[in-house]
């Protein structure tokens, strides 16, 4: 038999491992920042596929490339030539300003492309890699090494050796730990999964001088960040630094599974045939995709809109006043609500019981990840139903506010 005889909550937890410890709303349709579930509510998008649908959901520009090239050729194979791929990472290094010493390997998702960026210090013949507490890289063995969140790392022990890791933001334990056996040093720009916290003023341009001096890589995850998330096409560009290697993905299929190693200099030449390679990764349709999100997000002036909008948000929220928020940390459409109780996942649940999408993040802190297309409309919905949000969370949850 193909199908399933159970309903409702049942159906949707019986054949998937249950990873994420889903709360069971399935998701059947979606139109610009708005989803549908299978019983036809309607929800506004405010997590975005966690950072990932930056054009919203079905838009036409992603539809028509995607349509056009699945109908020309999907899929052939790495002995051959991708035009698909070549014309996105040129799209890619121009929108990040990089000049011709600069390269693309693409890949399936995130923690394929911290892989590849993993494998690359490697070849420096460097032992030490430096990641950061609270940073999150992927899931795959090595990206897994180097986040920094013990509960998710400690029940695969034994993991990749050769990774140290240090405070976040901490200029001084960043030059301590940085020598001439370090091959390289990964950061998020904003620690996402760690509940979206900004490197402190200053810390990725001394990041960078500090590996520059000891010959170390930097490389930044941007697999969040990137992608016109804060408002500018990567983090780094707001830092006024160039990494040595950035990794994206999320945003940069808009919705299908794409991800990319982008290498400066001498990072860009370290991979030789046969060194590293994924059937799939930049595959003609994900990467036309991706084609349609770079130039959308030029050809709309989405950066400007992903400033502003941030902005504005993040101030009407700090102005509700509500008891129950400690303030509002990130930029752009990538903003934390820190709440001063631990009461993140009632709040994503009134939140979902009125009509929008948020993600309990940390146990403190409900994060944001609209689309990049959300109107001022829209955000002006939620930040006029947060308060009732949060009141009907507290009501919900024995803790004192
Ligand atoms: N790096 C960062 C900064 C991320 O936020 C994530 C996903 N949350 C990853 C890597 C892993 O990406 P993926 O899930 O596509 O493997």
């Amino acid at each position: 038999m193909i199908g399933s005889n159970l309903d409702g909550q049942a159906r949707w937890k019986s054949a998937l491992m249950d990873n994420y410890g889903t709360p069971g709303i399935a998701l059947v349709r979606g139109e610009g920042s708005y989803v549908w579930d299978a019983d036809g509510n309607r929800y506004l998008d405010l997590v975005g596929g966690i950072a990932t649908n930056v054009l919203g959901h079905a838009h036409p520009a992603v539809v028509a490339a995607v349509s056009a090239q699945i109908a020309t050729i999907a899929h052939t194979s790495n002995l051959y030539v991708n035009p698909v791929a070549v014309e996105l990472a040129e799209a890619l290094l121009g929108v990040a300003g990089l000049d011709g010493s600069a390269k693309v390997v693409f890949s399936n998702s995130g923690a394929e492309a911290n892989e590849a960026a993993f494998k690359l210090a490697r070849l420096t013949g460097r032992p030490k890699v430096i990641a950061t507490h609270g940073a999150f890289h992927g899931r795959t063995m090595g990206s897994l090494t180097l986040t920094g969140q013990p509960p998710k790392r400690e029940p695969f022990q034994p993991l990749v050796p050769g990774v140290e890791h240090i405070p976040f933001g901490d200029v001084a334990a960043l030059r301590a730990a940085v020598d001439a056996d370090t091959a390289a040093v990964i950061l998020e720009p904003v620690l996402g999964e760690g509940g979206v916290v900004p490197a402190p003023d200053g810390y990725l341009q001394a990041a960078r001088e500090i590996t520059s001096t000891a010959g170390a890589l930097l490389i930044l995850d941007e697999v969040q960040t990137g992608i016109g998330r804060l408002g500018s096409w990567f983090a780094f560009q707001q830092a006024g630094i160039t990494p040595d290697i950035f990794t994206l993905a999320k945003g940069l299929g808009g919705g299908l599974p794409l991800g990319a190693c982008v290498a400066v200099g001498v990072a860009a030449d370290l991979f030789a045939p046969g060194h590293h390679g994924t059937t799939f990764g930049g595959n003609a349709v994900c990467a036309a995709a991706g084609l349609a999100v770079l130039r959308t997000i030029a050809a709309d002036g989405i950066l400007e809109h992903v400033s502003a909008l941030g902005k504005d948000i993040a101030a009407g929220i700090e102005e509700l006043d509500h008891p129950l928020i400690a303030g509002v940390r990130g930029n752009g459409l990538l903003l934390g609500v820190a709440l001063t109780a631990p009461i993140s996942g009632a709040v994503a649940t009134a939140a979902a019981a009125k009509g929008f999408l948020v993600n309990n993040v940390q146990a403190d802190t409900v994060r944001l990840a609209p689309p990049l297309i959300l109107t001022e409309e829209q955000a002006g919905e939620f930040v006029a139903a947060l308060p009732g949000i949060l009141d009907t969370a507290a009501a919900n949850t024995p803790v004192e506010v």
